[in-house]
């Protein structure tokens, strides 16, 4: 499976926000974007004033990186976005939140993207009964996504139960927090996706 090899803490002061890519970490005082909030690398006083093309591309930066989606894989995203119906922009983030490892982290197993992704890749989750493993599996309304009965045991599950009840759930997922079990109820609307994501800036920069 692909994935970055980069130090990841350097995405969040590049993007200029807290993308939660490391677990716990993101939530403790070694945090390097609460330590140092500019962007990595050498004379940042210094950087020119950024061009509409840029802040296009920052924004899709900072989009496909909070999924961990690969280039390509995000542009598959967007293309498989503009053909459906409605907003282009809408139809992207609404893909990209029905991911499985998404909503994983939005039913509150894991505290990041980051942790739901390496869970599922682990294969510890059965969606609808089945095993699987593959982080980037579409959910659709109606799916069971539950800890598999083999896994329920592990150190990492005896406190997820706690961790779900105090995670702040979206209204599109439900979650039984004593059974490791959730279910997706609705797809996403756009209220109920992250607000600082600018999408339209993600469809200019591809409709260059
Ligand atoms: Fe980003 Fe987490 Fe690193 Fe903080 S600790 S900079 S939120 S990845």
């Amino acid at each position: 499976m692909a994935r970055y090899s980069d130090p990841v803490c350097r995405i969040c002061r590049r993007e200029g926000l807290k993308l939660f890519l490391k677990g716990s970490r993101c939530f403790s005082k070694k945090c390097a974007f609460e330590r140092r909030s500019t962007p990595p690398g050498m004379n940042t006083q210094r950087r020119r004033k950024v061009s509409e093309f840029g802040m296009q591309m920052r924004e899709k930066q900072k989009v496909r990186k909070s999924y961990s989606v690969l280039e390509k894989q995000f542009r598959n995203y967007f293309e498989k976005a503009e053909q459906r119906s409605g907003m282009t922009g809408e139809n992207l983030l609404r893909m990209l939140e029905m991911r499985l490892d998404n909503v994983v982290f939005r039913m509150g197993f894991a505290r990041s993207r980051a942790e739901a992704r390496q869970l599922v890749g682990h294969g510890h989750f059965a969606v609808n009964g089945r095993p699987t493993n593959i982080p980037s599996f579409g959910t659709r309304v109606g799916d069971r996504i539950e800890v598999r009965e083999s896994r329920r045991g592990r150190e990492i599950f005896k406190t997820a139960a706690e961790t779900m009840k105090s995670a702040l759930i979206p209204e599109w997922v439900s979650i039984e927090a004593a059974k490791l079990t959730g279910s997706v109820l609705s797809e996403p609307v756009r209220e109920q996706m992250p607000p600082e994501f600018n999408e339209q800036l993600v469809v200019e920069f591809y409709s260059r």
